[in-house]
């Protein structure tokens, strides 16, 4: 998949001649070129686009670089000079970069040498990359299909002894056995009072009887990501447990029937908070309900407190209350919604009654 057309079309409206892209994510979305690594600059123009990339790479941007015209950099021939070549030949006069991910010594390093004007320009392909096409969201699914499978097969797996560490590993281990390029993040696995920290790294702990176990998971296919959180019981769960779970389940649900598209992300995040708030358990849910997903596990649009724009249809975001209590257990629930118009399509197939396995 490459967008080399579809930022080009933008570019008007954002008031430059050309967008400047350096970052691996955009490289990525923009090109298609999955093997993109830690160098390389795109280019988009109104009338052509370029792909450089140094040695490393060269031959694979070949191959796989669709829509652009690949150039090799060198060292007496860099990056700064072709981007001087190019903005003689389309008399390009303002450029627009990545604000939110260019370092401020590399745009001085731009601004010092190329003699055009450098805009902020994020914006344009945070609003593209939040609307997934058909193609991107079969991807995405698919991609939450191996994260799926990998954690169905890993609860034969987790009894009392066995610890965190070790279901991470499987974890890691299965989701490239079915196909995943890499991981989009770390697997978390949080046990008993471990599960208070939402983003816990996994221990040496062995899971006991009585306990939670909190999996979140995702993996890269094609490169889009998943992201999935189910949260277990070994043995036996107090009636307080059984209260939590509940809670949060119920939380979710009440935010993917409150997410559609024209809804403001707040409000999702809002009808969720509702309900945990109503359980008595508000000062235990600190995070926003849902962040996108996509080439990169957090980007646009949100459902946060904070997210007072509405959804767009097409946007992909998760939907994650929890409740965490400090010292004690924590319980996360996460499936990935596409937003629609007039209501969202929960993408998961995989159970969420509280499981308690023997
Ligand atoms: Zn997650
Ligand atoms: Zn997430």
């Amino acid at each position: 998949m490459e967008h080399f057309a579809a930022i080009r079309e933008k570019l008007e409206e954002y008031g430059i001649d050309a967008m400047l892209l350096t970052c691996a994510a955009n490289r990525f979305y923009a090109s298609g070129f999955q093997s993109a690594g830690t160098d390389g600059v795109a280019l988009v123009t109104r009338d052509g686009a370029y792909y450089w990339t140094d040695s490393r790479y060269i031959e694979a941007a070949q191959q796989q670089v669709r829509g652009a015209e690949v150039a090799l950099s060198t060292a007496e021939r860099s990056y700064i000079t072709l981007l001087n070549e190019a903005a003689e030949r389309h008399g390009l006069r303002t450029v627009g970069f990545e604000d939110e991910y260019m370092t401020v010594a590399a745009l001085r390093s731009y601004q010092e040498r190329v003699k055009v004007e450098f805009k902020p320009a994020t914006k344009l392909m945070t609003a593209l990359r939040m609307v997934k096409s058909p193609e991107e969201l079969e991807t995405l699914i698919a991609a939450q299909r191996i994260a799926e499978r990998a954690l169905a097969e890993v609860l034969n797996e987790i009894r009392p002894g066995v610890t965190e560490k070790e279901i991470a590993a499987r974890l890691i281990y299965l989701m490239r056995h079915y196909g995943a390029e890499n991981v989009s993040f770390d697997p978390i696995v949080a046990s008993g009072p471990n599960g208070s920290k939402p983003h816990a790294v996994p221990e040496d702990r062995q899971i006991c009887a009585g306990e939670f176990v909190t999996m979140d998971v995702g993996c890269i296919l094609n490169g889009y990501c998943s992201d999935m959180t189910r949260t277990v019981a070994v043995g036996y769960v107090t009636e307080e447990m059984e209260k939590v779970y509940r809670t949060v389940l119920e939380a979710q649900a009440a935010g993917i029937a409150a997410a559609r598209a024209g809804v403001p992300g707040c409000d999702v995040h809002n009808a969720a908070a509702a309900v945990i708030d109503a359980a008595g358990y508000g000062a235990y849910f600190g995070h926003g309900f849902g962040h996108g997903v996509g080439v990169e596990i957090h980007e646009s649009p949100r459902a946060s407190a904070t997210w007072k724009a509405p959804l767009p249809a097409g946007a992909v975001i998760s939907a994650e209350p929890g409740i965490y209590l400090p010292g004690r257990f924590g319980v996360r629930i996460e499936d990935v919604i596409v937003i629609r118009d007039g209501g969202c399509e929960d993408i998961h197939r995989a159970p969420k009654e509280l499981m308690i396995l023997s």
